[in-house]
């Protein structure tokens, strides 16, 4: 593997950016290493500026479910380019990228575009609160909604109540006043949710939810844990967001509202919905939509909201995902029966004599390994699940695919992504690579560095 130009840009990078980068996971810390430079993509797979080549099992963290460079995609983009790529005013491309979107999502009367998954949760919160005229939020442990202040909140310990959390931030910088509205409880928790319900109930404007979280491990929810939300959060007109970011357009067309047929008050969405360019989205009823300016008084605006280029590059992917009934999904979804498939038959038996196994953790198209001593076979559902040990054999998984040329995300706490330009040869690869791998780990836990 060569690393001459990634590691002299790297150099570089950390002259220019705090830490190096623009977002940090980018920069390997939890996996040790420097990162390599992605000079281009097609398709699966990812050449880095030294003319190494991966399977890319990132898709840019979900949105390139399609792969990279998709040929539909970047003649959208070329042919929107050449009419000139933001005018501030309103075009057909918006109109067309939501008609798309609210033709096929069925529970979604409205649609605004923002640019970033963050963007569209800040938006959510703020329409929350402005329509219930309250003030506190409920967020779950293990879930991730972007830096959001009022979501950059984890559990404070000191304040730890049969009725839940009040939060204390989880970055500086966020005011204490801020998250003094988020209350974060457990996720698979029903009874910490009534409990919070029934000591804060009518101070709370809405709960916030990933239906699948995916941003600490894949934490796969009971279906009667997120129904018992809907139902009691309706019971006290709270309003309930899912954030869909990731499992929007993933999961299906509909996301994880419409395949549950669980519908909230409010969708947000990222990633897919922009064809690989940024967009986020807030949806639902006309009723709750309508509360944004200019229709109604909460705020919210975008210079280069709905951008033409990205809401071609969205039509494009979407169009593709919409078209006969769901198509790529099936497609995705076998490739994602072929992982499970091999990585029962050839890496679980790996796991006999060892004091470790991976469990491998999957809904659709998002899978996770997860860390687990020999022999517990319970399905982590709470980010206090996740064994202390993970990093340190994930790191070592990492660097050794990495080096096979499979890219992985570079945190044990990420998901991986497949995406519609692999084909099975590609995940018998992977699982091929990971056996060879796992074979030359240790069997104890403590012999990991
Ligand atoms: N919500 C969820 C569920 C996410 O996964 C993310 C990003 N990973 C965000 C919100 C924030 O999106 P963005 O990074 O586009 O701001």
């Amino acid at each position: 593997m060569k690393r001459k130009k990634s590691d002299k840009l790297w150099e570089r990078a950390l002259k220019v950016f705090p830490g190096g980068v623009n977002s940090p996971v980018r920069a390997f810390r939890s996996v040790g290493g420097n990162p390599v430079f992605v000079g281009s993509g097609k398709g699966s797979f990812i050449k880095d500026t030294d003319g190494n080549t991966y399977l890319d099992f990132l898709s840019s963290w979900g949105p390139l479910i399609l792969g990279h460079a998709e040929p539909r995609v970047v003649r959208a983009i070329r042919s929107a380019a050449k009419d000139g790529s933001t005018f501030g005013a309103t075009t057909r491309a918006e109109v067309e990228l939501g008609e798309l979107i609210l033709n096929n999502l069925p529970f979604a009367e409205r649609i605004r575009f923002v640019n970033s998954g963050t963007e569209a949760v800040m938006t959510a919160l703020r329409m929350a609160r402005g329509l219930t005229g309250r003030q506190m939020v409920i967020k779950f442990e293990g879930c991730y909604h972007g830096h959001n202040d009022a979501l950059l909140a984890r559990a404070g310990s000191g304040l730890l109540t049969a009725a839940g959390n009040i939060a204390e931030a989880s970055s500086p910088g966020v005011p204490e006043e801020i998250v003094r509205n988020t209350l974060v409880l457990p996720l698979d928790d029903a009874a910490a949710f009534d409990a919070a319900l029934k000591t804060y109930g009518d101070k709370i404007a809405c709960v916030i939810i990933e239906p699948v979280p995916a941003n600490a491990g894949l934490l796969l929810q009971r279906r009667a844990f997120i129904e018992h939300i809907l139902n009691s959060a309706r019971a006290r007109k709270i309003l309930v967001i899912f954030d869909e970011v990731i499992s929007g357009f993933r999961l299906g067309f509909t996301g994880y509202s419409g395949r549950e047929n669980l519908i909230p008050d409010i969708m947000t969405y990222g990633k897919i919905i922009g064809g690989g360019l940024p967009v986020g989205a807030i949806a639902g009823r006309a009723e709750i939509m309508n509360c944004l300016a200019p229709q109604g008084p909460v705020y919210q605006a975008g210079t280069l909201s709905g951008n033409p280029l990205a809401m071609a590059a969205g039509y494009a992917a979407l169009k593709q995902l919409a078209h006969k009934n769901g198509e790529i999904y099936a497609r995705l979804n076998k490739l994602a029966t072929t992982l499970r498939q091999l990585f029962m038959a050839e890496i679980d038996p790996l796991f006999a004599a060892r004091e470790w196994r991976i469990q491998l953790v999957q809904d659709a198209s998002l899978f996770w390994f997860s860390f687990r001593k020999a022999g517990n076979l319970e399905t982590v559902r709470n980010v206090t699940a996740i064994e202390a040990f993970s990093g340190k054999i994930y790191a070592q998984i990492f660097h050794a695919m990495l080096k096979h040329g499979i890219y992985l995300a570079p945190s044990a706490y990420e998901v991986g992504f497949l995406n519609a330009a692999m084909r099975k040869h590609d995940i018998e690869y992977f699982i091929a690579t990971l056996k060879k791998i796992i074979g030359k780990l240790p069997a104890k836990i403590k012999d990991f560095a």
